[in-house]
């Protein structure tokens, strides 16, 4: 192809790269600047018990908010923020959040009911030796339950696993700290992975859900996923459900809980809080 363009494709071309380069080394040096500089936000998406459609509990997820740029999401950033390893402290941060946040909710709106923080967890991090207490080490200064965060790996990450990583999940579970496989069904996805005991909860990816409803096949993959999830003694979470009629089949097929636009989209802190708040009045009031 780049034979009939001569030199000036190859430069073309080679320019490019430079430019993408460029690009991406610029939103490096500011996302260092933009961690300290408190531009990065939090948003929260529901996780909904499917019987009870109790919200049993919430997603932690980044925003970045640009002075130029606006509001961007993970995908615009978190690639770089992994080669450059920024994400170690932007996860940091979020972890922090996450967790200060959970222990507040927990002494105001949660009362004695079940619930999960759920925080993603980039691979660096995992194989960082000091991960394990450093997350310990947070849970116990915000006087936060270790039962009530759940991290998020996922499948990708445990491909490699190597005995550090183990030796961090083995840690973090033994003191009661959640694990949940993030996105399973959308890569390299192990029956190993569920019977090492090294995690609790199985999220389904959106990819295997979108077409649930409507593809005999997709359906008949989703049952043998949960039966696994069942057979090991593991609990399900429906990524990226957009339906009633999605979340009725899930339902049907012995999945617990379910996060996606049908109960609604990530949103800030303060949105939450009041969701929360409203939800725990209702309980109370018996409806
Ligand atoms: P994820 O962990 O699988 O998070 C779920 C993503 O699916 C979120 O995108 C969420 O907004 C989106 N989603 C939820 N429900 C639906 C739905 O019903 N339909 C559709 N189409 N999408 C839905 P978001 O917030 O853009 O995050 C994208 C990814 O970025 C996350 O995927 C996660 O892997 C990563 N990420 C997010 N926050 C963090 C973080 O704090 N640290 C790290 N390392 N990664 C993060
Ligand atoms: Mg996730
Ligand atoms: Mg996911
Ligand atoms: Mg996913």
């Amino acid at each position: 192809v780049a034979k009939g363009r001569g030199r000036g494709g190859i430069e073309f071309f080679e320019s490019t790269m430079h430019a993408t380069a460029l690009r991406r080394v610029r939103l490096a040096d500011e996302l260092r600047a933009a961690i300290t500089d408190g531009q990065l936000q939090m948003r929260y998406q529901s996780i909904v018990e499917l019987g009870s459609g109790r919200i049993a509990g919430v997603e932690a997820l980044v925003r970045w908010q640009h002075p130029v740029r606006g509001l961007l999401t993970p995908d615009q950033f978190i690639s770089v923020a992994e080669d450059t390893g920024l994400v170690v402290p932007l996860d940091g941060w979020v972890l922090e959040t996450a967790i200060a946040q959970v222990a507040k909710w927990r002494s105001t709106v949660l009362g004695g009911s079940d619930f999960g923080m759920h925080v993603n967890i980039s691979p660096l991090e995992l194989r960082s030796p000091a991960f394990a207490d450093d997350v310990l080490e947070r849970l116990g200064r915000h006087r936060a339950a270790p039962g009530d965060l759940v991290l998020e790996v996922t499948e990708t990450q445990l491909l490699g696993e190597d005995a550090q990583t183990a030796l961090a999940l083995e840690k973090l579970r033994a003191a009661g700290v959640g694990v949940a496989i993030d996105d399973f069904g959308s890569g390299y996805s192990s029956i190993g992975y569920m019977r090492r005991q090294s995690v609790d909860t199985i999220k389904i990816d959106r990819s295997l859900i979108t077409d649930l409803d409507t593809d005999p096949q997709q359906l008949r993959v989703a049952a043998a996923i949960l039966g696994l999830v069942e057979a090991f003694g593991l609990t399900a979470v429906a990524e990226g459900v957009e339906t009633p009629a999605q979340a009725a089949r899930l339902h049907a097929l012995g999945c617990r809980y379910g996060q996606g636009f049908l109960w609604g989209r990530p949103v800030r802190t303060r949105t939450m809080s009041d969701h929360l708040r409203a939800r725990a009045h209702a309980a109370r009031a018996g409806r």
